[in-house]
């Protein structure tokens, strides 16, 4: 077979940034495979709420319609007592203004669907085991060399640490464990409803709502000194969570054997790039899910490299990140000071944010929690 004249890209990772950049490259005319540690697509996972610039940037590949189709009709986020009662909701009002253009879906429905609509190669169940520049080595112990080499395996990048070296010098751990999982429920899905309904406790919250369906998603989140993962996730939430009451049983008895679990940490790196390798998403620039934008500034990233590598290699990582680096760390702050929003560390500071639950139907504390919630980095889009 000739060999193609297109130049050769390869993407490690296919998750939100490593799908959006295959398909961002292979629409700008490189050959592009894909290689997924994973042995096959990992559907489901975690709920995300997706806007801001990403969302801009799905409705420049076309997918809003696929997206909206996946929505999860979510309503309010209330706050709950260990008997279920409730104890403050963001009202309707308030929750349409801060959440107008959000979709809410599964972080696996979101890579589904650019999945769909990408052309290129994907390789499940491989990796890489060694860079050298543009020559790959990769773990079925091929080996091939590429003008591109992009880094998108998330926040324990394994790219990132073949080049740039190990996880302690760029990962900034935020003191908390976060586990979620979607399951079938139909009563309890019934029982929830599409309400976002979360207990609170001092350093430790545990959240759920139905998502479509039958379908219900869970989320845990608690405080830790370490940032050291349990051997066995599931048994740490039975002994961390086991005594909150409400649905904290169902949920606990449920978790699945392919349950997301991690330390809650942002990658903060000087440089991104290094010869023929940059990274985009996650493994450069995670803001974490106290941030809650991660999955647009992804695929935000993978829009702003593939348009600047339009203009010609040379200079293209530079200028790349010079526009997303600024969104990240603006997003990064943002995402340290919602901690204790999110995790309110004393009876006194859920009190309060659930006092500023209760009167979110004020304009003006309607208007503080947008701008607490919505970090302004729409302006990555323009090009420099
Ligand atoms: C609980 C939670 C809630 C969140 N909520 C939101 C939200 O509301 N809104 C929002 O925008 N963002 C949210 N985020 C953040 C968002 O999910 C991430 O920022 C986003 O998924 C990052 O995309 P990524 O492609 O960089 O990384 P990932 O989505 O993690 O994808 C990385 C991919 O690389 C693969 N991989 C890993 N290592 C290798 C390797 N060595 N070789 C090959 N492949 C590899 C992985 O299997 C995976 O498929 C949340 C995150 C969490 C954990």
């Amino acid at each position: 077979m000739p060999k193609s004249s297109a130049q050769q890209a390869l993407v490690v990772g296919a998750g939100i940034a490593g799908l959006s950049t295959a398909w961002w490259l292979e629409r700008a005319g490189w050959e592009v495979l894909v290689v997924e540690r994973a042995p096959s697509f990992r559907a489901g996972g975690y709920m995300i709420d997706f806007f801001g610039p990403g969302h801009e940037v799905a409705r420049r590949m076309g997918l809003l319609p696929a997206l909206e189709s996946r929505r999860a009709p979510i309503s309010s986020v209330t706050s709950v007592d260990a008997r279920g009662n409730r104890r403050s909701e963001i009202s309707a009002s308030a929750y349409e203004s801060v959440a107008s253009g959000v979709i809410s879906l599964l972080r696996g429905d979101l890579a589904d669907v650019i999945r769909a609509d990408v052309r290129s190669s994907i390789r499940y169940g491989v990796t890489v085991t060694a860079l050298d520049d543009g020559r790959v080595t990769f773990s079925d112990g091929s080996v091939r060399s590429f003008d591109l080499i992009v880094g998108a395996d998330g926040v324990h990048s394994t790219v990132r640490k073949l080049v740039f070296g190990p996880a302690a010098a760029f990962v900034r751990y935020l003191g908390h464990h976060t586990a979620a999982f979607s399951f079938q429920d139909e009563s309890l899905a019934a029982r929830i409803g599409y309400r976002y309904q979360m207990l609170t406790v001092p350093e430790r919250m545990i959240g759920c709502y139905a998502v479509r369906d039958g379908a219900m998603a869970a989320l845990m989140l608690y405080r830790s000194s370490s940032p050291e993962l349990p051997a066995d996730p599931a048994a740490e939430l039975r002994s961390r969570f086991g005594d909150l009451g409400w649905v904290a049983p169902d949920l606990l008895s449920v978790v699945p054997e392919d349950i997301y679990y991690d330390e809650v940490s942002q990658v903060d790196m000087p440089s991104w790039h290094s010869g023929k390798v940059v990274l985009v998403g996650d493994a450069c620039g995670a803001v974490s899910l106290f941030a809650g934008h991660g999955a647009s500034l992804a695929m935000t990233g993978a829009f702003v490299l593939a348009e600047e590598l339009s203009g010609g290699v040379e200079g293209a990582f530079d200028r790349y990140q010079a526009r997303m680096k600024p969104a990240v760390e603006h997003t990064q702050a943002f995402g340290r000071r919602f901690i204790g929003w999110m995790a309110p560390p004393s009876r006194w500071r859920i009190s309060v944010r659930d006092m500023a639950f209760r009167l979110s139907g004020l304009p003006v504390v309607r208007n503080l929690i947008r701008g607490s919630v919505m970090p302004d980095v729409d302006g990555v889009l323009t090009p420099a």
